[in-house]
């Protein structure tokens, strides 16, 4: 990973057909290279085919509670899915991992019959393909959270140090997208290697094809080895074209100016008793967060009791277990758990972190059973409550 900017990137065009030039040269520089892939009826960051080409034409119907991913005939475009249930962040932060092999070991001296080794990631070299500009701003509050301070989290730092990240703009946005509210898309801005804007046309001659940026020294070096030509004028002017109209038609928004008095503001507001009668309290909003970041550290011991192993994984402040402390839990009933996560998203975690916990990527709307909308809430809460 070097994210620092390359100087002046010139824009570059790279056509459709040449797609696979650039994931060879990926894999020229040891990256495994992972792109968007289809499967299962979703999409997610998976190895690309040894040649390198990736399937066009595939589109994604997003509404609260509801995805769907088809094939449509007669389009070519590669990026056309906007983003699935998957965010990149299992890439840094591992869903579950070990962090501490304990071994009973009597020669460890008197008093001290354990020995503790930190067991660390074989971190691979990944180049992720189709980086969305939320996931990236997600990705960004996630540094903030685990690389701050004295004490960076050495896992989630091996496996950031060794990213490689092709960002892709959006030019077209789910129902349920509002980056543009947050300020956080739908171009990429920072914390990208290389950037890609997908154009139907633009390139010599009409054709399909990518405005390519780089955004460290290491994408600079990329493109410079792909010798591609200057992008056209007509391409930058379809990029800026197409950014605009995806942002104005967003159909979501946050109002971001009124976080985080609006939600401090209103405790105790009865939107939180109507929201806790239809949320399940299943924790799929905080699985598919791009910034959610509890966890939960255990000790798993072994078998013949010799030993044991500390482990990580992911947590939810859905989960019952979440507030229990010494024999009480202090979040008992689902409305104070669902406050809880809205008010940290999007208030507490301004003081906390000096950024919003929401990037507007919309996936706790599409992919919750029962179509709760976090919009749809702060709005309600804000409708009782003038500006
Ligand atoms: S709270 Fe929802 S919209 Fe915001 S970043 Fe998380 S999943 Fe995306
Ligand atoms: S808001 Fe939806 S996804 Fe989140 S816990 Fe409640 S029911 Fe599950």
């Amino acid at each position: 990973m070097s994210h620092r900017r390359a100087e002046e990137p010139t824009p570059r065009w790279l056509a459709r057909a040449e797609l696979p030039r650039l994931v060879a040269a990926l894999r020229a520089h040891g990256h495994r290279v992972l792109g968007p892939v289809v499967h299962e009826g979703s999409l997610r960051f998976d190895d690309l085919p040894a040649s390198g080409e990736l399937p066009g034409g595939w589109r994604d119907e997003q509404g609260p509670g509801r995805y769907r991913v088809s094939r449509r005939a007669g389009e070519e475009e590669v990026f056309g899915v906007v983003n699935g249930a998957g965010s990149i962040k299992p890439f840094v932060f591992a869903p579950r991992e070990p962090l501490l092999q304990i071994e009973m070991d009597a020669r460890a001296g008197p008093g001290r019959p354990f020995r503790a080794e930190p067991i660390r990631p074989d971190a691979e070299r990944i180049a992720l393909l189709g980086v969305r500009a939320c996931d990236l701003a997600a990705l960004a509050v996630q540094d903030r959270i685990f690389l701050r301070d004295r004490f960076p989290d050495p896992s989630y730092a091996a496996r950031r140090g060794r990213l490689f990240l092709v960002a892709v703009g959006c030019t077209r946005a789910a129902p349920t997208c509002f980056c543009a509210s947050m300020d956080t898309g739908p171009r990429p801005h920072a914390g990208f290697d290389l950037a890609l804007t997908e154009l139907g046309s633009g390139g010599p001659g009409g054709t399909a094809g990518f405005v390519a940026r780089a955004g460290s020294e290491a994408g600079a070096a990329l493109l410079a080895a792909l010798a591609l030509d200057a992008a056209p004028a007509e391409a930058l002017a379809g990029e800026e074209a197409g950014y605009q109209a995806c942002a104005a038609g967003m159909q979501r928004a946050l109002p971001r100016e009124r976080l985080p008095g609006l939600l401090y503001d209103h405790l105790e507001h009865p939107r939180w008793d109507e929201v806790a009668e239809r949320c399940l309290s299943c924790a799929n909003c905080t699985l598919v967060c791009p910034t959610c970041f509890c966890h939960d550290v255990r000790d798993e011991p072994a078998l013949d009791l010799q030993g044991s192993v500390r482990v990580r994984q992911w947590s939810s402040c859905f989960d019952v277990e979440h507030a229990q402390v010494h024999g009480l839990n202090f979040r008992p009933h689902i409305r104070e758990r669902y406050r809880q996560w809205l008010v940290h998203k999007l208030a507490s975690w301004i003081d906390q972190f000096g950024s919003s916990g929401c990037v507007g990527c919309g996936r706790c709307i599409t992919w919750c059973p029962v179509g709760i909308d976090l919009t749809e809430e702060v709005a309600a809460i804000a409708a009782t409550s003038p500006p």
